[in-house]
């Protein structure tokens, strides 16, 4: 296993965030997991890191604090966090976060103090936030098991031996197998995106149309210019980094006002925390207008209410259902996996890279060219087996885009 996890190190930062010399990184890591921090540093330093800065989260203290702390420390964010965040992105540092969470760390905990936290963050950190939604610095998203989380894929299991079996889950959905050949295979798999994506681009499609047999019934209309992407991205710098790891999808923007019809969740989705399942949402002219959830339905109102822009979508994203981590047949209860895994939506912040020249637009820009703007972003799926999208062109053609849950293009 050593061997495995190196090779998984390795890629996150020399592929993940493609650390260059002179620059420094930055690494988020849950502290039960500091190991394998230490091999991602070890990787960084050897490629030629400045330096490595660390920063360390931890389920059960972030859970005590939402629980005991003063109320009002959840309506700021201290200036030096503030400025810890601003000034690394400022300077073009890469950001490695690692995730391994209990994917119901905050259950119980009072719904008004996660929103007020959220809002004070997204307000203050909203800089950072824009210079990472529009992939000026270099930043990746990886995944480390924890006992909490293990134990909820794999409930049957003793802690040991789940803890084995998602790591093994893991590693196989990043194709790390310890020949050291993960690096070659990604190049590989980044090659294989971009087919798809050249293609989705040729066709100009002016909407898509969604359905299924949970009910989904859903047009969803693109903006005029809109672009699909996928695998890397290229920072401000030019240098190509990975946002996620696994990566199996080809997304862009949906138009802000574009939407209407149902869309039903194929999965259950871990949001901050806490476990939401079987949803739906009825949405008219881009607009979520109703909310209905079997488990967690306050939590998911509540996040979509978040800011105005909540209650729009901001991203559309097609995954096969043969892919890699779906083969697996596993609920991971952890989006990075599980939007891997099936065709997903996000209500939310849009990506500027979604828009011909986007990224160097203003936000005011954006939102004329149809790009919908929240402090938040969240993914949810929606594919299931059965997924039929039809595509309409320009030209008022229609188009088979993907048949049985897997792409027909
Ligand atoms: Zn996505
Ligand atoms: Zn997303």
């Amino acid at each position: 296993m050593q061997k495995k996890f190196e090779e998984y190190a390795k890629l996150l930062v020399e592929i993940g965030v493609n650390i260059q010399k002179g620059q420094t990184l930055i690494i988020n890591c849950p502290v039960d997991c500091a190991w394998f921090a230490r091999l991602c540093a070890k990787a960084a330093y050897a490629a030629g890191c400045r330096e490595v800065v660390m920063g360390w989260g931890d389920d059960q203290l972030n859970r005590e604090k939402y629980l005991h702390a003063d109320s009002d420390v959840f309506d700021a964010v201290p200036e030096w966090r503030v400025r810890f965040c601003t000034d690394y992105a400022r300077e073009g540092a890469a950001f490695l976060f690692i995730g391994g969470s209990d994917p119901e760390a905050l259950k119980g905990v009072e719904q008004d103090r996660l929103v007020r936290s959220s809002r004070a963050s997204g307000k203050a950190l909203e800089e950072y936030r824009q210079l990472q939604m529009s992939n000026a610095i270099p930043w990746c998203v990886g995944a480390i098991p924890v006992p909490s989380w293990a134990k909820k894929v794999f409930p049957g299991c003793p802690e040991e031996e789940a803890m084995e079996k998602l790591w093994n889950a893991i590693l196989t959905s990043v194709r790390v197998d310890g020949s050291g050949s993960a690096v070659q295979r990604w190049k590989e798999h980044l090659d294989t995106l971009q087919v798809r994506i050249n293609k989705l681009n040729e066709l100009r499609l002016e909407s898509l149309h969604y359905t299924n047999s949970l009910g989904t019934d859903l047009t969803i209309r693109l903006p005029e210019d809109h672009v699909w992407g996928g695998g890397d991205g290229v920072s401000k710098a030019g240098v190509h980094f990975i946002a996620n790891m696994p990566t199996e999808e080809i997304f862009t923007a949906p138009l802000r006002d574009g939407i209407d019809g149902v869309v039903y969740s194929a999965m259950p989705l871990s949001l901050n925390g806490e476990l939401v399942d079987k949803f739906h949402f009825a949405i008219k002219a881009g607009r979520i207008v109703e909310v209905h959830a079997e488990v967690g339905e306050e939590k998911l109102k509540a996040e979509t209410a978040l800011d105005e822009g909540a209650s729009y979508f901001g991203e559309v994203a097609l995954v096969p259902y043969d892919s890699p981590i779906r083969n697996q047949d596993l609920l991971f209860y952890n989006t990075l996996f599980d939007e891997n895994a099936a065709c997903h939506l996000a209500f939310g912040e849009a990506y500027p890279e979604c828009i011909r020249g986007g990224e160097s637009m203003t936000r005011e820009e954006l939102k004329a060219h149809g790009l919908n703007d929240s402090i938040t972003h969240v993914d949810f799926m929606v594919g299931t087996a059965d997924l039929r999208i039809t595509g309409r062109t320009r030209e008022g053609k229609e188009v088979a885009v993907f048949t049985d849950g897997n792409f027909a293009i």
